[in-house]
């Protein structure tokens, strides 16, 4: 028989501690140390009582901890000495038939591993969704962990044996989480779409209206169209757009929505959560038969990444009636137009049909969106949702120092004017003054010495600059700072300088009544609220231009790295996005309840 939260939360200790008994391997403790935080309004609510008594216990205990795990596929596995638990984790990912070769290879990095890090290897092997990772999955994220540094190599043990508590916890809680399931296998069914020269390696990549990326226009609109919504179609430029009508025509309507184009050799999950999450929200509105008194709007935008054409945010800036018809023009690699990429997919390619997609602000209460991390923050925190406070601020440069080419051998190192010691004394400065803001980000990431020669000192030297900030106020105090000390480096280097400005967004801050439903929002997953800025740029910056808006954020694992592959995030934390989204949803029909 499955536990319920509600017998958790009124045994006696010592009857309750039993429930929880296993979840993590030989450490009854942190089971016994939550209990003290009875009642739990929610798992996720426990989970995150157990990760807090973890995370303030000292290293020893934790070391302690990871040590109490058997290896991978190890000993205890050849001489079944493992626990129940960990005998049917290891035999679920396969790891019990080995073949000899692969069985020597894991017996090689268990030994590397343990050499280099002094405990074992741990991996919650069931995996993001909860199925189980391949031995391939297995084995090449062994390899890639060997080359972390210790410190941080221990924090993803810590959370990989969270992962592994949480699976437990469901296990005999009999959850399963069905919607962020069924989530996450949408993820993995649209991912079979990739651009050609990607797709045969394996690799996600859906550029501006390639067949790949049609394809996956029509498979959202189906997806759609069996989730419920009553209207759904594909706009001028690609998007996909759904709606799920409400009692009232009148009443204004909700808009969210992300994109589902994707970035060269990409994650899964970019972009395309934030259309998946409230396509599940109405799922469940409509299987229950429920209207909310406005309407839902959900649009999945077709171009945010700006890789076949220079037009980054085409999809949400036809929304708000950003479109620069010149681009139609624009070519990409192969010297196809836009226009001609546009009537080859059918769609009418002018400016007219372009410009009819303008939405009337005041026909709407607003824009959300449900976005990946992409980034490390939550991850490291063991959080499984953030509230985003505001998108950052972000100006670039592309800049050139120009000093004086001559011979490395002959030049005394008082004599020389070198571009890119200059560039690099820049470099530690810029490093130094984001950091001293505590939340901007200064990255020189383009660096170069054209026609450079191991002989010779650099005569000259490009650069790119990318500053970014959560307020436009403290954007531009960096790049003061940061202009104002090159142009030092350079006088005193006696170093020529040329910068151009390429681009400038101004901070789009959330509307505080909408990132205040948010919170509410996550508050009601039982886990803790974390607010934090948006480093990344996303389609509710263009939104925020004609109405309020306010960004989630989702956890992402391995360190919330994003475009790459490695991208990922578990079927447990989507089911808690969906929660939260129904829950603004909710707290939306309440506040409009004719
Ligand atoms: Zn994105």
């Amino acid at each position: 028989m499955p536990i319920t939260l509600e017998q958790l939360n009124h045994a006696p200790l010592a009857e309750a501690a039993q429930m929880l008994d296993g979840l993590y391997e030989h450490s009854p403790w942190i089971a016994q140390q939550a209990l003290a935080q009875r009642p739990f309004a929610s798992l996720a609510a426990l989970k995150h009582a157990m990760v807090t008594v973890l995370a303030q216990a000292d290293v020893d205990a934790q070391l302690a901890l990871i040590r109490a795990h058997p290896e991978l596929a190890g000993k205890a596995m050849v001489s079944q000495s493992l626990t129940a638990e960990s005998t049917n984790e290891q035999t679920k990912a396969g790891l019990t038939n080995c073949t000899p070769a692969e069985f020597a290879h894991i017996q090689q990095l268990n030994a590397d591993y343990n050499a280099k890090f002094g405990f074992p290897f741990i991996l919650a092997v069931r995996g993001p969704r909860g199925t189980g990772l391949t031995k391939r999955e297995i084995i090449a994220t062994f390899e890639r962990r060997l080359g972390n540094p210790v410190d941080f190599e221990r924090a993803e043990c810590l959370r990989n044996i969270h992962r592994i508590a949480e699976i437990r916890l469901n296990d005999k809680f009999g959850f399963e989480p069905a919607i962020g399931n069924a989530v996450w296998d949408w993820h993995e069914d649209l991912a079979r779409h990739s651009d050609p020269g990607f797709a045969e390696q394996g690799q996600l990549t859906v550029t501006y209206l390639t067949d790949a990326h049609r394809a996956c226009a029509a498979d959202l609109a189906a997806r759609m169209r069996e989730c419920g919504f009553d209207e759904v179609n594909i706009d001028a430029v690609g998007n996909v757009v759904g709606r799920y009508l409400g009692t009232s025509p009148q009443a204004p309507a909700l808009l969210t929505g992300s994109h589902y184009d994707t970035v060269r050799n990409g994650g899964k999950y970019d972009g395309r959560l934030g259309i998946f999450v409230p396509m599940a929200c109405v799922r469940h509105l409509h299987a229950q038969g429920r209207r909310l008194p406005f309407a839902f709007e959900v649009v999945g935008f077709a171009e945010e990444e700006g890789q076949r054409y220079k037009a980054t945010f085409l999809g949400s800036g036809a929304l708000t009636g950003h479109f620069n018809p010149a681009w139609l023009d624009q070519q990409d690699a192969e010297g196809v137009t836009m226009r001609a990429a546009m009537q080859h997919a059918g769609l009418p390619a002018t400016p007219d049909a372009i410009h009819a997609l303008k939405r009337d602000p005041s026909k709407y209460l607003g824009f959300v969106e449900v976005h990946i991390e992409q980034g490390p923050v939550l991850n490291e925190m063991d959080l499984p949702l953030g509230v985003v406070t505001s998108i950052n601020a972000s100006v670039r440069y592309l800049c050139e120092a120009i000093g004086m080419a001559s011979h490395a051998g002959t030049t005394p190192m008082d004599r020389r004017r070198d571009a890119a010691s200059a560039v690099a004394e820049l470099a530690l400065y810029a490093e130094q003054r984001a950091s001293a803001d505590g939340n901007s980000v200064a990255t020189i990431g383009m660096l170069q010495v054209p026609g450079g020669s191991i002989n010779v000192v650099p005569g000259r030297c490009l650069f790119s600059l990318d500053l970014r900030a959560p307020s436009d106020a403290q954007r531009d105090a960096l790049e003061r700072d940061i202009l104002g000390q090159l142009r030092a480096i350079c006088e005193r280097r006696g170093i020529g300088l040329k910068t151009e400005e390429t681009m400038r967004a101004a901070a789009a801050p959330s509307a505080p009544a909408w990132q205040a439903r948010w919170e509410r929002a996550v508050d009601a997953q039982g886990v803790p609220l974390h607010r934090m800025p948006s480093g990344a740029g996303h389609d509710a910056m263009k939104l925020h231009e004609v109405m309020p808006q306010a960004m989630l954020f989702v956890r992402g694992l391995n360190s919330g790295i994003s475009h790459n592959p490695l991208e990922s995030t578990t079927s447990d934390d989507m089911e808690l996005c969906v929660n939260a989204f129904s829950h603004l949803l909710d707290q939306l029909a309440t506040e409009h309840q004719p």
